[in-house]
Formats: C-alpha cells, sequence, structure tokens
C-alpha cells in the first residue's frame, strides 16, 4: 500500500521515544489534532487503522475515541523530510476535539471555504472583541439580529435590481454586500457555511 510506504521515524532523535503525528482530515485537509506515538502505538495505528497515540497523561497507549466513539480512521502516513514527524491523514468520525470543535483549534482552521472561512472568523472575532464604534461588524451585531435580518432583506432587493439591469459591476457589488451581510446572519443565528453545506447535501440526488 503506496499511502502506508513511509520511513520508519529515527527515534535516536525523539525526546522519550515519542514521535510527533500531526493529524490532518483527508477530505478537508484541516489539521484536527496533534499527538505523540511510540513504535508501539505506530503499528497499533497500522494494524487496526484506527489513530493509536501514546498518552503522556495516561502514560499508556490511546485509540483516540475509545471513550467517545469519535475514532481517527486512518487514510494514510507520510515521514516528513527528516524523519521525525509524522503527517497522518484520517477520516474523523465525528468532532475529534474532547471539547466538542471539529478541530483542537476550535474554528480557527476550518478553510474549507477558502476565503469566506477566513471571513467568517473576521467576522466572529470583531462581534466577540470589536469596539462598536471601530468596527461596522460589531455595531450591527449590537444592534440585533432583526437589524442584521433587515440588512439582508435590503441587500437581496438591491441584488435583484441590479440583475434585472445591465451594469454587471454593480451586480457584483450589491452581490458582495449580500453574501457579506448573510455571513452575518447566518452567524447571528448561530451557523456557519458548513451547516448551508450540509442541508444541500442532504438534497444531492
Ligand atoms: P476519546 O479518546 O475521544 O475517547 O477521549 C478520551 C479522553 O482523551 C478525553 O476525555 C480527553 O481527556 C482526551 N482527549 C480526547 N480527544 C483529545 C484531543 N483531541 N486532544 C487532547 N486530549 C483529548
Ligand atoms: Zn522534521
Ligand atoms: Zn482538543
Ligand atoms: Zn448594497
Amino acid at each position: 500500500n503506496k499511502n502506508m510506504d513511509y520511513n520508519t521515524p529515527d527515534w535516536n532523535k525523539m525526546n522519550d521515544g515519542l514521535v510527533p503525528a500531526i493529524i490532518q482530515d483527508a477530505r478537508t485537509k484541516n489539521v484536527l489534532m496533534l499527538g505523540y506515538m511510540n513504535a508501539e502505538a505506530l503499528s497499533k495505528t497500522t494494524e487496526s487503522g484506527k489513530v493509536t497515540f501514546f498518552s503522556r497523561s495516561k502514560n499508556r497507549l490511546w485509540t483516540k475515541g475509545e471513550e467517545s466513539g469519535n475514532f481517527l480512521n486512518l487514510v494514510s502516513i507520510k515521514n516528513d523530510c527528516d524523519d521525525d514527524s509524522l503527517l497522518i491523514s484520517v477520516n474523523p468520525v465525528g468532532p475529534t476535539c474532547h471539547k466538542g470543535t471539529d478541530t483542537c483549534w476550535a474554528e480557527y482552521n476550518n478553510s474549507n471555504f477558502g476565503f469566506f472561512s477566513e471571513l467568517e472568523n473576521t467576522i466572529e472575532e470583531r462581534r466577540t472583541t470589536a469596539d462598536d464604534s471601530q468596527s461596522y461588524v460589531a455595531s450591527l451585531f449590537k444592534k440585533g439580529i432583526n437589524k442584521i435580518a433587515q440588512k439582508v432583506g435590503e441587500e437581496a432587493v438591491e441584488t435583484v435590481i441590479e440583475a434585472m439591469d445591465t451594469n454587471d459591476e454593480l451586480f457584483l457589488y450589491e452581490s458582495a454586500d449580500l453574501l457579506f451581510h448573510y455571513l452575518m446572519l447566518l452567524q447571528a443565528k448561530g451557523f456557519t457555511l458548513k451547516d448551508i453545506e450540509a442541508e444541500l447535501m442532504k438534497r444531492k440526488k
């Protein structure tokens, strides 16, 4: 199996015989978590197909998901350039972090939607930390969800008007306004683009 064709870690380089293993979602490419493996954990991972670490706090082999059921199903293992770390690609079952988020870096590296994901993170940051006299986003959130919904309505109408006209530049401008305010509304309701993706995927025939 080519995906399991990796160099054995150079164990002499490791502190306490543990190799850092970076766990990556095979589909989204998000970094999910970091763990450490000894030789036994690594062979258990390849044999069982479920990522198994050596837990320093438990001081024993730890198959991620053993209590929660949130296993990391093995897809591939790659050594790095100098054989002192591993990149392990997985299909995660449920959220990987024990705090309930997909990744151990909360939602801050969900780049499934590229720039739109960045925008979601920026909106969240403004909403939670920005001064509402300095930030348009913060000020709109302060006015409340009805005001945000109303703005989405206005931008939708402006987009429709421009769609019926012939000025492409204005159509794009209003479309961007609409999408931006819609991202704010989604967040105000406690959702993300991922939820919309899931909803649309349910309808796929
Ligand atoms: P699990 O392996 O998912 O059944 O979780 C068992 C225990 O391992 C949890 O109660 C946490 O203490 C710990 N744990 C689980 N997932 C993580 C993680 N992503 N990072 C650090 N510790 C974790
Ligand atoms: Zn290295
Ligand atoms: Zn975590
Ligand atoms: Zn507008």
